[in-house]
């Protein structure tokens, strides 16, 4: 048997827990620099809010039904998500990270009798030890247990778990779940199949499976299996490494100097090279990017890249620092308005893999040492509280209106009870 465990309306409830005022209140979270609207309380979802709503249109919504309003907190929704991580593995035989908000359960071992309270346990201790509502779903697949989570949120009544294991609940389940809403059919698939006449997850499994092979491939057939109880999709434990990270973000205000472009630019390559020290790996290239504000047609357009690669492996801040913030000068064009920047590092392989360089003009060990200190000062004092010289103190320059804090991650942050 397979579960998923899934956070109901993430965002917003990491929010919540540290406000529990915002408990019945409609509440949005919005994109980067406050764009568009990104996660929905469902006192939001029911106003009528869609994903990707523009901000700057929900004005007069905002003020008539007093929504709450949150830039996203990254640093907050990632800790919360370590710490709801950290109580699933704790209590399965297995888990499996899918996204920031939802993790499949290996449910080996757990007796079949015993697997509706298992997963209203789960659901009940990830509430309790982190604050974070989630739905369990726990079925044959992958798939079906991604329906039955589903089915979770839409009834409150299975207080946050569903157990979906008879032939004929499943069959009555799929007759009405949406085939654009099974995982894996996708945008791609579901217009097709709803020229088809096939709208319901049902409908797709009663096509023949040479149909479904012949429009679909191999992926379509793996879910049409899936939905008949048969698990085609494994249990991976072990997340793959990223092949290539990229830090980009687009500016609450226009950059026409060379000093803040290269200031930004140092901060993205920082970040980049620190998630690649998580992994563990190193680069061997680096693709750096600057684009102006194409909705400014007054303005010249100009989109300039370099792709760079790199003496030797590395994953040294200092050295990628110097790379970029040296090509993004050679990029950068005087009288011009940048709108948006980024690094993306690329050519990653694990680092203990590594071969040296005979003549390499950096001395990888010192580093190394400096790269450890680094990461250690910044994952306990809060991140960024050492930085290379050039990426400044200022931070991103991104529109963040209405940020909460970092109750989990900064001690200055620390949320204050007055009695
Ligand atoms: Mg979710």
């Amino acid at each position: 048997m397979y579960g998923l465990a899934d956070c109901n309306n993430f965002f917003v409830s990491c929010e919540r827990v540290f406000q529990p005022a915002l408990n019945g209140r409609p509440v949005i979270i919005l994109s980067n620099n406050d764009g568009c609207v990104i996660a929905r309380s469902n006192e939001a979802k029911r106003l009528g809010i869609k994903m990707g709503h523009p901000f700057f249109q929900l004005d007069t919504l905002i003020k008539r039904h007093n929504i709450a309003v949150f830039s996203s907190n990254y640093a907050l929704y990632s800790d919360m998500s370590r710490r709801v991580q950290q109580t699933l593995r704790s209590i399965c035989p297995a888990t499996e990270v899918y996204s920031i908000d939802e993790s499949f359960l290996n449910l080996q071992g757990v007796k079949d009798e015993e697997l509706d309270a298992f997963g209203h346990y789960v659901s009940a201790k990830v509430l309790k030890d982190t604050g974070i509502p989630i739905s369990v779903g726990i079925s044959h697949t992958k798939t079906l247990a991604k329906i039955a989570s589903k089915l979770c949120k839409q009834y409150p009544k299975l207080r946050g778990s569903c157990y979906m294991h008879r032939p004929q609940d499943i069959e009555k389940v799929l007759r009405k779940f949406p085939v654009e809403d099974v995982w894996g059919i996708g945008r791609r698939f579901s217009a097709m199949l709803k020229s088809r006449n096939i709208s319901t997850a049902y409908d797709f499994a009663q096509l023949p499976l040479d149909f479904v092979r012949s429009k679909m491939h191999l992926g379509g057939m793996k879910t049409w299996y899936e939905l008949h109880g048969h698990p085609c999709i494994e249990f991976e434990t072990q997340i793959p490494d990223k092949q290539q990270i990229m830090v980009s973000r687009s500016f609450s205000k226009e950059l026409d100097t060379v000093e803040d472009v290269k200031e930004q630019v140092a901060l993205f390559i920082s970040m980049a090279a620190e998630k690649l020290r998580r992994q563990r790996s190193v680069c061997q290239a680096m693709h750096v990017f600057l684009l102006t504000n194409r909705f400014r047609h007054e303005q010249e357009q100009h989109y300039d890249n370099r792709l760079v690669t790199l003496p030797a492996p590395s994953d040294s801040t200092v050295e990628l620092a110097d790379i970029a913030v040296r090509t993004a000068v050679q990029l950068f064009r005087q009288g011009t308005f940048y709108k948006k920047a980024g690094v993306a590092l690329t050519q990653i392989s694990p680092k203990e893999s590594v071969q040296t360089v005979l003549f390499d003009e950096i001395d990888r060990e010192k580093h190394d040492k400096l790269m450890t200190a680094l990461d250690k000062i910044n994952e306990k004092q809060g991140q960024r509280a050492v930085v290379v010289a050039t990426a400044g103190f200022d931070g991103i320059r991104m529109n963040r209106n209405h940020l909460s804090q970092n109750y989990t991650t900064d001690w200055n942050d620390i949320l204050e009870i007055h009695c």
